[in-house]
């Protein structure tokens, strides 16, 4: 399990690198949350470059590499349904291993993005739900929690 944790990687390999879903549309913090909604529905590892959540072709057997190469369309659609992200977004496969999400002209965005956004004003021991606002007082019992916004 790769499961809340973001690989930061400075150096560009671009070799290692399996799928890549690219976009303009997301800062920093809302496409980390693409890429760990990625991570946690194939548990495989994924970190965030600019403006890309890439797929690292690091500890990953054959059979997920082509349940990846064939199913990846359709559980990138999944994941941003589960992420409210369906219907402003259009996935365009640019090649087999390239995909870029393109906002949809007028669309609206889910609120989790915005608060996302903001600093948090939460007193200590709570711990907020980015998805729902649902507090818990653990970050434990909140990323518990957090993982059910991504089951299919
Ligand atoms: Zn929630």
């Amino acid at each position: 399990m790769f499961a809340g944790k973001i690989i930061n990687r400075v150096n560009n390999r671009d070799d290692e690198d399996l799928l890549t879903v690219r976009s303009n549309d997301f800062s920093e913090k809302q496409l980390a949350e693409v890429a760990l909604a990625i991570q946690n529905r194939w548990e495989v590892p994924t970190f965030v470059k600019m403006h890309e959540v890439v797929v690292i072709d690091e500890d990953i057997d054959d059979r997920a590499r082509q349940d990846l190469a064939k199913h990846f369309e359709t559980g990138l659609f999944t994941v941003l349904e589960n992420l409210g992200l369906a219907w402003a977004f259009k996935i365009e496969k640019m090649s087999n291993a390239k995909f870029k999400l393109n906002r949809i002209p007028g669309s609206v965005l889910p609120r989790w993005m915005t608060e996302i956004e903001e600093p948090s004003v939460l007193p200590d021991g709570v711990f907020e739900c980015p998805h729902c606002g649902k507090r818990f007082p653990t970050d434990i019992q909140l990323s518990l929690h957090t993982k059910l916004h991504y089951l299919a």
